[in-house]
């Protein structure tokens, strides 16, 4: 095992070895990924303030609390007003930059106020606020529209990069089609965005092969931000009655915490995002993602009205936190474990940066 974590590139038998590691051997695998990231990043952790601007969605993913077809949601859209206040409270607050997420709508009157959305926290940050954008599969001429207005990073998960799992956890029809997310995700690596995917683990279904597979994804689509974290089943949508089959949660947690250590083995460079479904799971989730190898954290800015009704999966973490209560705990918790959020800067990704 000391061999394969030092292997310069590992093959898919290694990663399923390491993805395997239980007890000792997974803490030695996490030390082994901090080390990595120590040597490639030093102990700096980057925040992206999150504003859930919208939980209307044209799709209906199998996973997904606020599916289209969950009439239980009550739909909202943030104001523009709503949205720029959080853009000037990530600036109050020093957050460098902002990840505007939101349920998938693709009509010009959305992807038009997207724009100008964009364009308008650039002018009153001054340019100083980096913009991440997860507003889902868009047309090519979408995406170039908002990087022209000013978005530098997008995240699209995969959600599953083998696709025959991807079509178990997603309606098979026009609107969750396997080949047009690919494509996006290639169109976004096109126009030169720092591009961002990810999956869910511990899906029903999923063998620890398929997750070998989406490390190999991510680095064969070499891309600079990755985005993992546990499935979480929701009451309300059509996996819940696979609950009973899937893998406890501290085993989706762990399993999750190998997937960043083994990434950061093979890609040493990149942004890796601990996700607040680590701290539904774990009280200390988030932490442990970051001694894992994770280096990127997203405390949540939307106006505190609207957050119970962005429930993607159940008891979300840090729902009831002001931004302002999770901007000290998140400074103490990170300190606490020898971390230094670094304040007012985009925080890109080495990886993209060096063009690598
Ligand atoms: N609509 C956009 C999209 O799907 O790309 C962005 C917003 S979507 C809510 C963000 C992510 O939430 C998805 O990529 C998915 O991986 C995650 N998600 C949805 N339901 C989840 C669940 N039950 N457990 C864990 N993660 C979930
Ligand atoms: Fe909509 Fe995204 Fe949820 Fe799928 S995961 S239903 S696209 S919000």
């Amino acid at each position: 095992m000391e061999e394969l974590l030092y292997k310069d590139y590992l093959e898919k038998d290694d990663i399923v070895r390491l993805l395997s590691l239980q007890g000792d051997e997974m803490k030695r695998l996490f030390k082994r990924a901090m080390e990595v990231k120590l040597q490639y990043l030093d102990n700096k952790v980057h925040l992206r303030g999150l504003i859930e601007y919208s939980n209307r969605c044209r799709k209906s993913c199998l996973y997904c609390g606020v599916r289209g077809l969950n009439d239980k949601v009550h739909r909202y859209t943030l104001t523009d007003e709503e949205v720029l206040d959080c853009a000037r409270q990530a600036l109050d607050l020093h957050y460098g930059s902002i990840a505007i997420q939101s349920g998938e709508r693709n009509n010009k009157a959305f992807t038009d106020k997207i724009t100008e959305l964009v364009r308008e926290i650039k002018r009153l940050s001054d340019g100083k606020l980096g913009i991440t954008l997860s507003l889902g599969e868009q047309s090519e001429e979408v995406y170039r529209q908002w990087f022209e207005a000013g978005a530098h990073r997008y995240l699209l998960r995969i959600e599953a990069s083998n696709e025959e799992l991807y079509y178990k956890i997603h309606p098979k029809d026009e609107r969750h089609d396997f080949h047009k997310r690919l494509a996006c995700i290639d169109s976004l690596l096109k126009i030169g965005y720092q591009t961002g995917t990810g999956v869910m683990i511990g899906l029903p279904f999923q063998t620890v092969e398929d997750l070998a597979d989406d490390l190999l994804f991510f680095r064969r689509k070499n891309v600079a931000m990755v985005g993992m974290g546990p499935f979480i089943p929701h009451q309300e949508t059509p996996l819940w009655s696979y609950a009973d089959q899937i893998p406890p949660a501290e085993e989706r947690l762990n399993m999750t915490l190998k997937m960043i250590a083994v990434l950061r083995l093979m890609m040493p460079e990149i942004n890796m995002v601990a996700a607040t479904a680590d701290q539904t799971l774990d009280p200390m989730g988030r932490e442990k993602a970051i001694m894992a190898g994770a280096n990127v954290i997203m405390p949540n800015l939307t106006p505190m009205g609207h957050r119970e009704d962005y429930l993607i999966y159940p008891d979300k973490a840090c729902v009831g936190d002001k931004p302002e209560e999770c901007f000290s705990c998140l400074d103490l918790r990170m300190k606490a474990i020898g971390h230094e959020i670094l304040y007012d800067a985009w925080g890109d990704s080495v990886a993209f940066t060096k063009g690598r």
